[in-house]
């Protein structure tokens, strides 16, 4: 038994990938995740999965037909209204871009790594250099390793090994997704699958959005957007837990102008939950390569979410396996340097378009969002 040199803090798209790479590869390492156990209940909504990254990540790590088996391709097309509900755009009839659920990719990814190579239930507290310059991890429930060669943040957005490389922390966006449901026996699921039917529906107006997404098991998640102080569901000025409430407070403040259509998806919408918006600068890509650490997807490049999130995550796995195996154990320096000159272009360009989908979608003007978008797919 020989200690495993590479250890991966975060078992989400991104971590879960890069073990599956270095088990393909017959390199050794440890996931290090906070969940419980694979049964912990994550939310998280459906995932468009894209040809050139996230399924080119699962081609190498072999689990493409397993992907297959739970990709939803009538899911990937997407309509888009005003707030009176006039459709202005569709798009994403026959792309190579399907749905999956999120627990199903992390299912899919989880059957693919053995079970002893994920120590569940380590929530990583701090990172430090060690005398012997090798990088040492400690957890919150008191664990101490000083014996791993390389430390890989894929521990999202708030990442803990980030601090040892920048002090670059995200910054709240002024937006927020406010995500709730409407589930299979909610009184109004008729009336949503034959309004949005397949994929998703966007609605953009007075500055705020409606996104309506249908699940695997065909209950819908909606996210409503709009701008408010960054604490506004810990401040008193909402309590989510009250649905009734919640429910009044989008009506009177938000919605209050928007159809009756969407006004009725807000008097039936349940299970509140805040996702407030944040995003990394620009500026803090490119930071000098620190031996024994490096970070991959939200870690690294967290944005505001512009549909690519989950995908660059998979392609930074797939760029810093390969650079792994290319330079060997001895060299994980050198791989680290050029996985990272490779992602922060990547990061870069994510974060560039996080700006710039929230600029359209949080505006009055649904056309702006088409333009956007058309130019983001010319061959769309
Ligand atoms: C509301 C919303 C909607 C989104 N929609 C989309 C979309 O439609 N398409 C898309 O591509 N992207 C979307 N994104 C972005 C996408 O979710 C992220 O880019 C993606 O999940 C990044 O993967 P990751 O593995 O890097 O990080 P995460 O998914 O955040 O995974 C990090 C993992 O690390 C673990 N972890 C965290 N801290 C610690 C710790 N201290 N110790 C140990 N483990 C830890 C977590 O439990 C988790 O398992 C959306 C984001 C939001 C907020």
């Amino acid at each position: 038994m020989t200690t495993p040199a590479i250890a991966i803090i975060g078992g989400g798209p991104c971590g879960l990938t890069l073990a599956r790479l270095l088990e393909c590869k017959g390199i050794d390492y440890t996931v290090f995740e906070r969940d419980a156990s694979a049964n912990s209940n994550r939310a998280g909504g459906s995932l468009d999965i894209h040809a050139h990254t996230g399924q080119h990540a699962l081609r190498e790590g072999g689990l493409i037909d397993e992907f297959k088996k739970y990709a939803r391709y009538e899911d990937a097309v997407m309509s888009l209204a005003d707030k009176h509900g006039k459709k202005v755009f569709e798009m994403g009839q026959g792309r190579d871009d399907p749905e999956i659920d999120r627990a199903e990719l992390r299912q899919i990814l989880l059957d693919a790594v053995p079970k002893d190579k994920i120590k569940w239930g380590h929530v990583l507290q701090s990172v430090a250099v060690g005398e012997d310059k090798r990088p040492v991890i400690r957890f919150s429930n008191g664990t101490e390793i000083s014996s791993f060669k390389l430390v890989v943040g894929a521990d999202g957005a708030w990442s803990k090994v980030r601090s040892v490389i920048t002090q670059a922390t995200p910054k709240y966006s002024s937006k927020t997704y406010l995500e709730s449901r409407i589930g299979l026996e909610n009184p109004l699921y008729q009336t949503v699958a034959s309004n949005v039917g397949a994929g998703s529906s966007l609605a953009i107006g007075s500055g705020k959005l409606i996104v309506t997404q249908r699940q695997g098991n065909g209950s819908y998640r909606i996210y409503f957007g709009f701008e408010i102080p960054e604490n506004y569901y810990r401040d008193g000025t909402v309590n989510l837990q009250d649905i009734e409430a919640t429910r009044r407070w989008l009506l009177t403040n938000f919605y209050a102008d928007w159809s009756e259509e969407y006004q009725d998806f807000i008097r039936h919408a349940t299970d509140f939950r805040a996702w407030p918006l944040y995003s990394l600068a620009t500026e803090d890509m490119g930071w000098k390569s620190v031996p024994g650490f490096t970070l991959a997807g939200d870690a690294a490049h967290v944005s505001i979410p512009n549909g690519e999130g989950v995908n660059l995550a998979m392609a930074d796995s797939l760029t810093l396996a390969n650079k792994i195996e290319e330079h060997g154990l001895e060299d994980l320096d050198k791989a680290v340097q050029e996985y990272e000159a490779d992602m922060f272009p990547r990061g870069i360009s994510s974060i560039c378009d996080g700006k710039r989908w929230a600029e359209v979608m949080y505006s009055d003007d649904p056309q702006a969002f088409v333009k956007l978008i058309t130019s983001l797919m010319p061959d769309e």
